[in-house]
């Protein structure tokens, strides 16, 4: 897996917030900063908006397309989009590791080009009870999933994962299973579709992020020139399994409740966990608030 490098870094002259905001929040999409049912987020704009006069960067990530969350009414400004569940990270122009970088997507294993290819070299008959996204038509993706065909064709544009219908029988999706490992790759089951995807996950895009955004901030890496008026918190909210190693691994973790569930729990945190009072976006937002007020960041921005 990269590493983020610090390979003659200069911070530009248009260096943005990231050189002094005092925190940065990550959030999962579907079930947390949008309502399970309809999407919406507009409960969470209040919280949102303090975010944003705090010059606090909102992280999306999720298991959705970098495509698909380009397409959200939602702006996230200039930061980076961890996408297909952490297996592709966005980073915008202004922190490229180098003036010799040239961009593109971070991968946490391999693109997608490569699962495509280690798809054609499986026996016939494994390969024939795969029906991939890459197979269908946007339009069948849309038949499949219940997506508007606009939102299916961007579905479809992946980097490094494949979802896929399985067709074949137990022991079918077990040979596959062991191939897939043996080449580097895994499968993970959601719903309906498997994923066919490299290791990685949330939490690694996160900590990649975390990692990345050190290296311009170096009193974070430097106890001795950790500064009070500069402190630095790392948030993350989600609601699901696949959330959990993330919310983990951060100083606050925020578990947004599922309808009618009783949430995740988590043992091996490594800071604080923290339940939101309500579901979805209304949820996100009261976590947020009570977070914001409780590490007093609005003083911190008035007195600069
Ligand atoms: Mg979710």
């Amino acid at each position: 897996m990269p590493s983020p490098t610090n390979d003659g870094y200069n911070v530009p002259g248009d260096m943005t917030i990231f050189t002094t905001c005092p925190a940065v929040v990550f959030t999962d999409l579907d079930g947390c900063l949008l309502d399970h049912h309809d999407y919406d987020h507009l409960p969470a704009k209040p919280a949102r908006s303090r975010l944003k006069e705090l010059g606090i960067p909102l992280i999306p990530v999720t298991s959705k397309t970098a495509a698909e969350i380009r397409a959200l009414d939602i702006d996230f400004g200039s930061v980076p989009l961890i996408s297909e569940n952490g297996m592709v990270i966005d980073l915008p122009p202004h922190l490229f590791s180098s003036p010799h970088d040239k961009g593109g997507p971070i991968f946490a294993g391999k693109p997608y080009n490569e699962i495509l290819a280690f798809l054609q070299t499986l026996p016939a008959s494994l390969r024939a009870s795969i029906n991939g996204f890459h197979d269908m038509s946007a339009a069948e993706i849309a038949a499949v999933t219940g997506l508007k065909d606009v939102d299916a064709v961007r579905a479809k544009a992946r980097q490094a994962s494949e979802p896929f219908l399985w067709q074949g029988d137990e022991a079918g999706i077990a040979e596959l299973s062991a191939l897939a490992t043996a080449n580097g790759f895994k499968l993970t089951q959601g719903g309906r579709f498997y994923h066919l995807l490299s290791e990685g996950g949330k939490d690694w895009a996160v900590n990649w992020v975390i990692d990345h955004l050190k290296l311009i901030r170096p009193e974070l890496l430097r106890t001795d020139l950790i500064r009070p008026d500069r402190p630095f918190h790392t948030i993350a909210l989600g609601d699901s399994a696949n959330d959990k190693a993330m919310l983990a691994s951060v100083d606050y973790g925020i578990i947004i409740p599922n309808p009618g569930g009783s949430g995740l729990v988590i043992s091996d945190a490594s800071g604080r966990i923290i339940r939101a009072p309500h579901v979805g976006p209304r949820g996100w937002n009261a976590a947020i608030m009570g977070l914001l007020d409780e590490l007093d960041l609005d003083t911190l921005a008035s007195t600069k």
